[in-house]
This record gives structure tokens, C-alpha cells and sequence, in this order.
């Protein structure tokens, strides 16, 4: 069964969307396997997004995914990384049309609610970054 990685964002947090998300996944059929509240250290925000450091957006990415809680959470399903992307909606929410979280949620491009792993090989790296203790006893098993 796939899993994948999905971030509520300090801003999803701060407007009181943990709920409203959590339901969405869930009335999705998505099983939910792992949820922790936190707040990101800075080497966690760099090594979650390791890939975008060369961006000029980057600092301020580091800065607005440290500035509050998070809420780091596994899910899993049939297909669950692109079910989450679906669920989720397009990078900016202008370009994410309603139904999806972004398109009804957001705003602007910068503070725009969740993460959800882009693909297979990500949310496994993902899940081994923020449930490191679960990502090991499932290697295990
Ligand atoms: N981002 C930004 N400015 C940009 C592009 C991206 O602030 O021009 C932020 C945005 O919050 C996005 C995150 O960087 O969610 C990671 O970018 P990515 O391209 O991986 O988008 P995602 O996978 O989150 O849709
Ligand atoms: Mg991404």
C-alpha cells in the first residue's frame, strides 16, 4: 500500500484548518497512519526542501515553514501520493481551482497551507525525515 508525506503549514494552523484537511483525506478514503504537531528546526526546513536552495524564494520558504507548528502527518491509500496531490491542488492557488485545499484556502503562492510529496521516492525520504522511528521500524518489519 503507498504512503505518503502531507504537511499541514503554520499558516493552515493558524487558520484552524487542521479539521477541515484531516476530513477532506479522510472522506477521500485515505487511511491516516501517523500525525505529530511540530515546530521545524531550521535544519529540518533545509533538509525537507533541499531541492529548492538554489531558489531566490528559499530563504523566505525557511523562514514561513519555521515561524509556527506544523502538522506532519502519514497517509496512505491505493495511489496515495498523486490522490493526496489531487486533494491538495496546484503549487499557486490562483492556478488551484475550488474543491481543491489551495483553491479554496489560499491565496497566494508563498503561504499556501499544506505539502504533499511530489512523488514515491519523496514521501518515502519524507517520511524518513519527520517519523524517522516509524520509517525504521517499517524498514524492519
Ligand atoms: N514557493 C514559493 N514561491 C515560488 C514557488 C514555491 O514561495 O515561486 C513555495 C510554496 O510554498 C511551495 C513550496 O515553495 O509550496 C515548495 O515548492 P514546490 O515547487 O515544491 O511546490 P509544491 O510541491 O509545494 O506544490
Ligand atoms: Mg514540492
Amino acid at each position: 500500500m503507498e504512503q505518503t508525506f502531507v504537511m499541514i503549514k503554520p499558516d493552515g494552523v493558524k487558520l484552524g484548518l487542521i479539521g477541515t484537511i484531516i476530513q477532506r483525506f479522510e472522506h477521500k478514503r485515505l487511511r491516516l497512519v501517523r500525525a505529530e504537531m511540530m515546530q521545524l528546526s531550521l535544519e529540518q526546513a533545509k533538509a525537507h526542501y533541499l531541492d529548492l536552495a538554489h531558489k531566490p524564494f528559499f530563504h523566505d520558504l525557511l523562514q514561513f515553514i519555521t515561524s509556527g507548528e506544523v502538522m506532519a502527518m502519514v497517509w496512505e491509500g491505493p495511489n496515495a501520493v498523486k490522490a493526496a496531490r489531487c486533494l491538495i491542488g496546484a503549487t499557486n492557488p490562483l492556478e488551484s481551482p475550488s474543491g481543491t485545499i489551495r483553491g479554496d484556502f489560499a491565496l497566494e503562492l508563498d503561504s499556501n497551507i499544506i505539502h504533499g510529496s511530489d512523488s514515491v521516492e519523496n514521501a518515502a525520504r519524507e517520511i524518513q525525515l519527520y517519523f524517522p522511528d516509524y520509517y525504521a521500524a517499517k524498514s524492519v518489519s
